[in-house]
């Protein structure tokens, strides 16, 4: 039998490439002035799902995107490169979200899906950076999590576990978890296939449909028939039975004091030797100076 999968992808402000006037006054992104594209960490989560999904046949590819309507480019592109379902998530009340209020969304999307086996994500945004979503949305949901994936070792449908390589500080390690996992990706492997061409032709026109009752079947692409229209979900706060109070604003504890442009100088950078003493030191020094703690 397949896997259901899961992918939450985002679409970002292309912060690699800044110009000019990619700043405001106050220090926060002009999101207007640069490019949106797709979050770089999570073609590459698209990627290992399109590869999961390739070595176990029956397997379904799912996309999440929580964003704006323009959001819905990220999912054409997914569309492009062979997932079987989108999902934009999108409402006002989930406007000024932080990470917290982000993957509850994420939490009711993935639950209205129902029987997952693995969700991927990005390991971080280009945007927000925080790398916080995946974690976050593992615990809500209360399943495995794997982060900073960057192979897959094995995969048995029939144990229901996956084994994967992590990287760490100087290494790798590999685990071993049992389905329902989340597992985060790194650009480390899990090259991004190119778009198809006849995938392309049929979803540049993909159309949105609402869809405010059950996971619906009907919307599913994959299969012999490609089409276009109503490829694309759009699912509000109502339809993932997400309860107000815990999105958007309402729902995100986190408030910006200050934001500060910090701009390293060389002289900011200093080596300290790889010993438990020195280590030791420099995190008293940081917490002295407030910078930890
Ligand atoms: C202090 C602070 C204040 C903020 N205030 C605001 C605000 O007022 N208004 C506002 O609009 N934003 C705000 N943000 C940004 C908002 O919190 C993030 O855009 C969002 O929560 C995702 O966090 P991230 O970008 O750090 O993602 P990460 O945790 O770095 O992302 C990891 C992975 O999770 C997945 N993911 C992340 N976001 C989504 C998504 N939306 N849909 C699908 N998958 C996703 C992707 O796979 C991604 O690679 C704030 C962020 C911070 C840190």
């Amino acid at each position: 039998m397949g896997l259901n999968l899961v992918v939450m992808v985002k679409q970002v402000p292309d912060t690699q490439n800044v110009t000019g006037n990619a700043m405001k006054e106050d220090g926060t992104v002009n999101r207007g002035a640069l490019p949106a594209i797709f979050n770089p960490e999570d073609l590459h989560a698209l990627e290992a799902a399109l590869t999961i999904k390739e070595s176990v046949p029956g397997s379904r590819v799912h996309v999440l995107t929580m964003g704006p309507p323009t959001a819905v480019q990220v999912l054409k592109d997914s569309l492009y490169r062979g997932a079987d379902f989108v999902a934009l998530i999108s409402d006002r009340r989930f406007a000024a979200a932080d990470t917290l209020a982000t993957s509850y969304a994420l939490k009711c999307a993935i639950e209205k899906i129902g029987d997952y086996d693995i969700v991927l994500c990005g390991r971080q945004a280009i945007d927000g950076d925080t790398a916080q979503v995946g974690p976050q949305t593992a615990e809500k949901l209360g399943i495995n999590q794997i982060t900073c994936v960057s192979e897959i070792v094995d995969l048995d449908p029939d144990t229901r576990t996956i084994t994967a390589r992590r990287s760490i500080e100087g290494g790798y390690e590999k685990i071993k978890a049992a389905f329902p996992v989340l597992l985060t990706i790194t650009d480390e492997g899990f090259t991004p296939r190119p778009p198809s061409a006849i995938r392309m032709m049929t979803y540049k026109n993909a159309t949105t449909a609402m869809s405010g009752g059950d996971y619906d079947e009907t919307y599913l692409t994959g299969g012999a028939e490609l089409k276009a229209e109503n490829a694309i979900s759009l699912w509000d706060s109502n339809a993932i039975g997400a309860d107000p109070e815990h999105c958007g604003l309402a729902g995100s504890p986190t408030k910006v004091k200050t934001i500060d442009l910090v701009v390293l100088k060389s002289e900011d950078i200093r080596m300290i030797e790889n010993s438990d003493e020195a280590i030791s030191d420099m995190v008293h020094e940081l917490v002295a100076d407030h910078t930890l703690g």
